[in-house]
């Protein structure tokens, strides 16, 4: 399974703001964006040139790298979310917002999405009862998200309930059991993201 495995701090700098792609370091000064301030590269500190066609790709870009979703998958999303009723670019990242991996973080059960496929792909985690192993998987309004009992990652999900902030209205959490629901789909304004969708639905309309 393709996945991006390169180094992300790099992403963050490259859309010049905090991405919280490594969890609990994002928070501390070891962050990369607060210790180099501009993009990577040789030409990083030079002026970029400011085009429509940038300000679009580079939006996309920043929400693919948000969500770890790989370029062909993005589009795919687009594709969906285009076909669905309603506003694409909304439909487009509530479709990303439902992914498992995004949920778990949303949850507070993982710090971040990384670690949140880690733990979905080895198999810690149930949705109705069932283990479900791809962290794409489309949460459903009433799913039922349990860790599988015994599992050795026990630990590793508590510790991420540690750095929780607020839990979004349309997801319901126990971190004392380790279960949640999932009580409905996201609205644009409950969705966290730093992405101007507007921009993404432009780019791939031309
Ligand atoms: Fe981004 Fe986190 Fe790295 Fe900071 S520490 S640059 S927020 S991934």
């Amino acid at each position: 399974m393709a996945r991006d495995t390169g180094p992300q701090c790099k992403q963050c700098r490259r859309e010049g703001q905090k991405l919280f792609l490594k969890g609990e370091r994002c928070l501390t000064d070891k962050c990369g964006v607060e210790r180099r301030s501009y993009a990577p590269g040789e030409h990083g500190r030079g002026r970029m040139k400011q085009s429509e066609y940038r300000l679009q790709l580079r939006e996309k870009q920043k929400a693919r790298r948000y969500y770890g979703v790989l370029e062909k998958q993005f589009h795919g999303y687009y594709q969906k979310a285009s076909r669905q009723a309603g506003i694409t670019g909304e439909n487009l990242l509530a479709l990303l917002e439902c992914r498992l991996d995004n949920v778990l973080v949303r949850l507070g059960f993982a710090a971040s999405r990384r670690q949140a496929r880690q733990l979905i792909r080895h198999g810690h985690w149930t949705v109705n009862g069932r283990r479900v192993n791809i962290p794409s998987h489309q949460a459903k309004p009433g799913d039922v998200i349990a860790i599988k009992a015994d599992t050795p990652a026990m630990q590793v999900v508590r510790d991420a309930t540690e750095l929780t902030g607020q839990i979004p209205a349309w997801l319901q959490a126990d971190h004392e059991s380790l279960t949640a629901k999932v009580l409905r789909k996201p609205e644009r304004r409950e969705v966290a993201a730093p992405v101007q969708e507007q921009l993404i639905v432009e780019l791939y309309s031309k």
